[in-house]
C-alpha cells in the first residue's frame, strides 16, 4: 500500500484567557475540536508567564475586561515577545472606546459576547492566516534588510574589523542583549560590550556549535552588564563546508527564538563565514606577497654587494689573462683561452646584475651613439659563437643589405641582444639552429602579437627596427611565457641549473627595453622552439646601399 503520510503544517497554538472558566472551557473545546493546540488560564499572571515562556504561542484569545489587566494589556505583552502574534479580543461591552483601543493595538479580530462558535471558529482562522501573511512579509523585510547589511561585510578584508560588523549586524537583526564571535584562527573570542561575559553554559555552547547549531532556553549562558543571559542561540561560522568559528547570540528573553529569526541569523552567519574565510585568504596572500618581496629585496641587496665585490679581481683576471696570453703558445695558450672565456661569462652576469642594480636605484641614464646594425648584431654573434660551436648549434642571420646606421644607447641595446642569443644557445639542444634577423618597418608595420611583454608606447615613432631571435630549442608553456620575464624567475630550477643561470636576464631586457620606449613580445611552443622580439623606436642617421661608394 501507498504510504499515506503527508508533511503536514505544524499545528497552530492557541492560548485562551478569560477571568470565567467555563468561557475557557467552551473556547477551547470548540477549537480543540478544529485540531488547535490550546492552552487555557483564568488567571492572568499566569496568562503573563505563559506568554512570555518558551512556549510560543500563534494566537491569544482574551477577554478584554478582567479584575486584574485588561486583555489589551496583555495583547502587549505577548507583543513583546512576538511582533507577530494573532491576538482576538472577547467583549461583553463592544463599545466604540473599547473598539478604537482593540483597532489601535494591532487586534485582528473582536467578538462580542455571546458569540456562535462557528464564529470563533471562522475568526480564529482567520487570524491565523492575516499572521501567515504577516510572517511572510516579515520574512521578506528581513532578508531584504540582510542584504542591505551583506554589503556592509564586503566592505573589508581585515578580520577584528570583519567580526566587529559581524556581532553589529547580527545583534541589530536580532534585537538580543549580546553576541560572542569565537574565531578559531587565531582562536580568539569576542564580545560585542566589554561587560558582556560568557558563562560555563555558555563556552560549553560554543564549543558544541563547532559541529551544529545550538539552542539555550532557560539556562545560563552568560552575562552582559549584569543581566544573566538565559537564551542562545549559538551557530557556525561556516564556509565551503569548513567551520571558520562560531557566532552567539544571547538574550535575557526567549525573543530570538521567535520565528523567523532562527533563519535570518542562520543567513547572516553563513553571509559572515564567507566574508570570514575571504579575509583569512586575503590574509594568507598578502602574508605570502610581502615574503616574496622581502625575499626579492634581498637577493637584490646581495646580488648588489656581489656585483660590486666581483667586478673589480674580475677585471684584474681578465686584463691579466689578456696579456700573459700574448705571450704564450700552443695549449698553454688555448688553457688562457678558456680562463678568458669563463672570465667573459662571469663578466656578463656581472655586468646585468650592474645594469639592473641601476634601473633600481634610477641611476640610469641613456648614452646614445651612433651605431651600425649590421655590425652590432655580428658582434652580439661573436659573443656566443664559441658556445654555439660547442653544440654544433648553427647560427644563421637575416640581415638587411644596406648599412643602416642609427642613433640609439649601444650599451643596453647589447645587453639586451646577447641575453637573447646567449638564452637561445643555452635552451637549445645539440644541432639545432637559432636565426636572428633584423628589420625596419615604418610606423603602422608593428605586429600585433597575441600579447605584448613590453607594450609599445603611445607615441609611435615613425618606423621601429624589429630584431628577432629565433631557436629550435626546448620552448617555453603558454603559462610561463610571462613570467620568465620577472626577475629570479626560472621555469625549472633543477632544469635551468644544468643551464645555469641567474633568472636575471629577461627581467633586463624587459626592463631596458621600456626604458629605451620599445616593445617585446615572444612566441614560443613547448617542445619546438621559441622566437623572442625587440622593437625600438628607429632613428636613422643615414643609409648606404652595400657596395656604392
Ligand atoms: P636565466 O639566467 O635562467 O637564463 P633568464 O631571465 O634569461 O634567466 O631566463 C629565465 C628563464 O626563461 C630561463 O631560466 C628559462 O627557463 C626560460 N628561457 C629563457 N630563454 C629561453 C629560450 N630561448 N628557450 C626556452 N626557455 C627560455
Amino acid at each position: 500500500m501507498a504510504d499515506q503520510r503527508t508533511t503536514a503544517a505544524p499545528i497552530a497554538k492557541l492560548i485562551i484567557v478569560d477571568d470565567e472558566p467555563h468561557m475557557c472551557e467552551i473556547c477551547s473545546r470548540t477549537l480543540r475540536r478544529v485540531g488547535y493546540d490550546v492552552v487555557t488560564t483564568s488567571d492572568p499572571a499566569r496568562a503573563i508567564q505563559l506568554l512570555r515562556g518558551d512556549d510560543g504561542f500563534d494566537l491569544l484569545l482574551t477577554d478584554i475586561k478582567m479584575p486584574s489587566l485588561s486583555g489589551l494589556d496583555l495583547a502587549k505583552i505577548a507583543r513583546e515577545r512576538d511582533p507577530s502574534i494573532s491576538i482576538i479580543v472577547m467583549t461583553g461591552f463592544a463599545s466604540i472606546e473599547n473598539l478604537h483601543r482593540a483597532v489601535q493595538s494591532g487586534v485582528a479580530d473582536v467578538l462580542s459576547k455571546p458569540f456562535e462558535l462557528e464564529h470563533l471558529r471562522l475568526a480564529v482562522e482567520q487570524a491565523l492566516h492575516k499572521r501567515a501573511l504577516l510572517q511572510d512579509n516579515l520574512r521578506l523585510r528581513t532578508l531584504e534588510q540582510l542584504l542591505l547589511s551583506s554589503e556592509d561585510l564586503s566592505a573589508t578584508l581585515d578580520r577584528s574589523q570583519l567580526v566587529k560588523i559581524v556581532l553589529n549586524m547580527t545583534l541589530r537583526h536580532s534585537g538580543c542583549r549580546a553576541g560572542f564571535v569565537w574565531l578559531d584562527e587565531p582562536g580568539q573570542l569576542t564580545a560585542s560590550a566589554p561587560d558582556a561575559f560568557l558563562l560555563e553554559g555558555g563556552d560549553a555552547a560554543m564549543q558544541r556549535a563547532h559541529r551544529e547549531h545550538v539552542t539555550i532556553t532557560n539556562l545560563i549562558a552568560g552575562t552582559a552588564a549584569g543581566v544573566d543571559l538565559r537564551y542562545g542561540m549559538f551557530l557556525p561560522l561556516r564556509a565551503q563546508g569548513e567551520v571558520h568559528g562560531v557566532l552567539g547570540l544571547c538574550h535575557d528573553s526567549p525573543a530570538l527564538l521567535r520565528p523567523g529569526m532562527q533563519e535570518a541569523v542562520q543567513i547572516l552567519a553563513d553571509l559572515s563565514g564567507a566574508a570570514l574565510r575571504n579575509a583569512m585568504l586575503y590574509g594568507q596572500l598578502d602574508e605570502a606577497f610581502r615574503r616574496r618581496q622581502e625575499l626579492d629585496r634581498m637577493k637584490s641587496e646581495i646580488i648588489a654587494i656581489a656585483s660590486h665585490e666581483l667586478r673589480t679581481p674580475l677585471s684584474l683576471i681578465i686584463g691579466y689573462s689578456t696579456m700573459v696570453r700574448e705571450q704564450l703558445q700552443g695549449d698553454e695558450r688555448s688553457y688562457l683561452d678558456r680562463v678568458i672565456e669563463g672570465s667573459d661569462r662571469i663578466k656578463t652576469i656581472v655586468d646585468n646584475m650592474v645594469a639592473l642594480r641601476h634601473l633600481d636605484l634610477g641611476s640610469d641614464t641613456l648614452q646614445e651613439q651612433r651605431l651600425d646594425l649590421v655590425e652590432l648584431i655580428l658582434q652580439s654573434v661573436a659573443t656566443v659563437r664559441s658556445a654555439a660551436d660547442d653544440q654544433s648549434i648553427q647560427i644563421m642571420t637575416d640581415l638587411p643589405h644596406d648599412r643602416v646606421l642609427f642613433l640609439s644607447d649601444g650599451e643596453k641595446l647589447t645587453i639586451m641582444l646577447n641575453q637573447l642569443l646567449s638564452n637561445a644557445v643555452k635552451f637549445t639542444p645539440a644541432q639545432g639552429s637559432i636565426t636572428i634577423s633584423a628589420r625596419v618597418v615604418g610606423r603602422r608595420k608593428l605586429p600585433e602579437p597575441r600579447r605584448f611583454i613590453v607594450q609599445p608606447t603611445d607615441q609611435t615613432p615613425a618606423s621601429w627596427l624589429i630584431v628577432t631571435v629565433q631557436d629550435t630549442g626546448i620552448g617555453i608553456a603558454e603559462h610561463q611565457q610571462e613570467r620568465i620575464f620577472d626577475r629570479f624567475y626560472q621555469v625549472a630550477a633543477s632544469l635551468t641549473r644544468e643551464r645555469g643561470g641567474t633568472g636575471l636576464g629577461l627581467a633586463l631586457v624587459r626592463e631596458l627595453a621600456a626604458t629605451l620606449n620599445g616593445a617585446v613580445w615572444l612566441e614560443s611552443r613547448e617542445g619546438f622552439g621559441s622566437s623572442f622580439s625587440l622593437a625600438l623606436p628607429f632613428r636613422p642617421l643615414e643609409v648606404h646601399k652595400v657596395g656604392t661608394p
